[in-house]
């Protein structure tokens, strides 16, 4: 997929809650495809720590309003500054990056959208294609506290079934070395909503 440079200007920026925001960004040409999954590489002006770009996943395309929507977690000056964006700021981004989630095989399929904390971040974009595409995917959000789930009122049309679960991660990198996210001890409570939750052809996992 060719790659694009743009000047994206900020349309909104939405706190969340403490450490999380949402920023829209709109472009002076038609948005480049973008597949669920990929994510920009950032460039963070006026924070002279933040040398490098900072990659951060595409959370919603919307194409109507030629818009796309990043979700941003403080963690560090890179983050932080960016959180700080003013409307009608520029933001350079570096996008499309990254491969997408593969396909359902059959239209018919159960799809489970695992997520915690600012990982559901791809997992909106992923949910509405999938939607669109006729599937009806459910979704296993987790957060620290409840208020890290972020973005559960944003798009309820997309949400067939959602489950949150608190303290997901109190061991937050173990999450991925389980064979299958869905054997996590934290997650697995909920598993037999899923009978089929461990083939891999029917989950998908982003977590941060
Ligand atoms: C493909 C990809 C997609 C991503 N998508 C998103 C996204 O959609 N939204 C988002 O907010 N972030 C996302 N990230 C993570 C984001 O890129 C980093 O949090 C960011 O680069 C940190 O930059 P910084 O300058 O704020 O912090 P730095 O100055 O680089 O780090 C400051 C401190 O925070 C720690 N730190 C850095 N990153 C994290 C982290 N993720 N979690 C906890 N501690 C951390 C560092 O170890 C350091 O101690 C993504 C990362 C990748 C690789």
């Amino acid at each position: 997929m060719k790659k694009y440079i743009l000047d994206l200007r900020v349309k909104s920026n939405e706190r969340l809650n403490n450490q999380n925001v949402l920023l829209k960004l709109s472009a002076d040409i038609p948005l480049p495809e973008v597949l669920p999954g990929q994510f920009a590489e950032i460039r963070v002006d006026g924070s002279p720590p933040t040398f490098l770009r900072r990659p951060i996943s595409v959370n919603y395309v919307d194409y109507q309003l030629n818009e796309v929507w990043f979700l941003v977690q403080e963690v560090g000056e890179g983050t932080k500054k960016l959180a700080e964006a003013k409307i009608s700021q520029l933001i350079n981004v570096i996008f499309p990056l990254g491969n997408s989630f593969s396909n359902p095989e059959t239209p018919q399929q159960r799809m489970l959208l695992v997520g915690g904390g600012v990982g559901v971040a791809p997992l909106l974009y992923l949910g509405s294609e999938l939607k669109k595409k006729g599937l009806s995917p459910e979704f296993l959000l987790g957060g620290k506290r409840a208020e890290d789930i972020l973005q559960l009122h944003g798009f309820p049309e997309i949400w067939k079934r959602l489950y949150h679960y608190r303290r997901w991660f109190v061991r937050r990198k173990r999450i991925c070395n389980e064979p299958f996210c869905t054997l996590h001890p934290k997650i697995r409570p909920y598993i037999h909503l899923w009978p089929n939750a461990n083939d891999e052809s029917r989950s998908r996992l982003c977590s941060p």
